[in-house]
């Protein structure tokens, strides 16, 4: 096993902290990639991984790409992780819970946390009574979904006139890939602006209403990235974008909110030679981490919508320098985010 700096994903962590509680059981990571801008700020995740080292992998992959997110967002936070790694069987105590809990409020206001998969919402109230430095608490802005579909649909308009040089989404064909909170809240702004839509999920049923309702058509969703559209915007599973979908995708356009859509990264300089515009995922999904983070800066509705607006001049910022630079649109949000960081 090499040292933690050795890892890939290190990339300069400001800070990594290990947390044993003897008592609880408890094993978390909690990592720091950077407070450049702010608190460290980035979600918990409960996790069972093969071994250590894949749970300190991910704690400092997550945490780097929480720095580049919520730079690109404009937000005043750094980035950070924690990750709570559970035994096969998952047990998740209180005790457990509470020892986080004062391990995070030992740091100080340096991180702050959240809600990631694992968790749950009485997870993190449970969290809250030990430390003050949780953020996206029942009552605090509510679910992120809906915040993050309506930037997605302001990043869906950007591609619209930038690849297709549409002012508006009237006549606009957009397949969606997943109806869900995102999918379904996207696909409903799009409706409202004119869109033509076909939407797809593997919950059939799902899809076949939503476009009943907003006067679309489902498709399978084994082919909706393939579709004779403008514009497809995935909004389900990470991964979609690989070598083999690349080729087979007609759209001018792909802008979603799904995470993690490049399967390894590289597919982004793909997209760009085959003339496909990309909105990086992390740029055009902040909308919910916007909403969560409210607390940092106590910003209200008004000043989340406002940052949300922002999304489509930030994507322009990449597609201009991905242009003039020949860089993927992906590489480019990286390399800006660094930058934002200090790095
Ligand atoms: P959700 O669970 O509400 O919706 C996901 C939908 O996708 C479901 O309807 C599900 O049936 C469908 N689905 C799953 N696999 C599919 C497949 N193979 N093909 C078609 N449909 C499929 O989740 P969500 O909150 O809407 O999140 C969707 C994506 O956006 C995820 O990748 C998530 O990580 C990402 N994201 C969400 C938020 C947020 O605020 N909720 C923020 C940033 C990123």
């Amino acid at each position: 096993m090499s040292a933690i700096w050795d890892f890939a994903d290190f990339d300069d962590h400001e800070v990594v902290h290990c947390v044993r509680d003897h008592a609880s059981g408890l094993t978390a990571i909690i990592a720091i990639h950077s407070t450049h801008l702010g608190p460290a700020a980035g979600g918990t995740r409960f996790w069972h991984y093969a071994d250590g080292e894949a749970a300190i992998r991910d704690a400092l992959r997550l945490s780097r790409g929480m720095s580049y997110k919520n730079a690109m967002a404009d937000l005043p936070a750094g980035g950070g992780k924690a990750v709570i790694v559970a035994d096969e069987a998952r047990t998740k105590t209180p005790a457990m819970l509470a020892a986080f809990a004062k391990a995070v409020d030992g740091l100080a206001g340096r991180y702050i946390t959240a809600q990631d998969v694992g968790m749950s919402e009485a997870d993190m109230v449970a969290i809250s009574q030990h430390t003050q430095n949780v953020a996206g608490l029942p009552g605090q802005g509510g679910d992120p979904g809906p915040y993050t579909a309506r930037g997605v649909f302001l990043g869906i308009e950007a591609a619209a006139k930038r690849a297709l040089g549409a002012d508006g989404l009237k006549g606009v064909r957009i397949a969606i890939q997943g109806v869900g909170s995102v999918g379904g809240g996207a696909a409903r702004y799009c409706a409202e602006a004119g869109a033509q839509l076909i939407l797809a999920d593997i919950d059939t049923a799902r899809a076949k209403a939503l476009a009943e309702e907003l006067g679309g058509d489902a498709a399978s969703s084994a082919d909706i990235l393939f579709q004779a559209v403008d514009i497809v915007s995935p909004n389900a599973l990470g991964a979609i974008l690989t070598e083999q979908s690349i080729e087979n995708i007609t759209a001018k356009a792909i802008a979603g909110g799904a995470n993690n859509q490049l399967a390894t990264g590289n597919e982004g300089r793909l997209l760009q030679e085959r003339g496909i515009l990309y909105a990086p995922d992390y740029v055009i999904n902040a909308g919910g981490i916007i909403n969560v983070l409210r607390k940092i800066d106590d910003a209200d509705d008004e000043a989340i919508y406002k940052r949300i607006d922002n999304i489509p001049a930030r994507l322009e910022a990449v597609w201009d320098e991905s242009e003039k630079s020949g860089m993927a649109a992906n590489e480019v949000a990286d390399q800006m985010a660094q930058k934002l960081i200090g790095r």
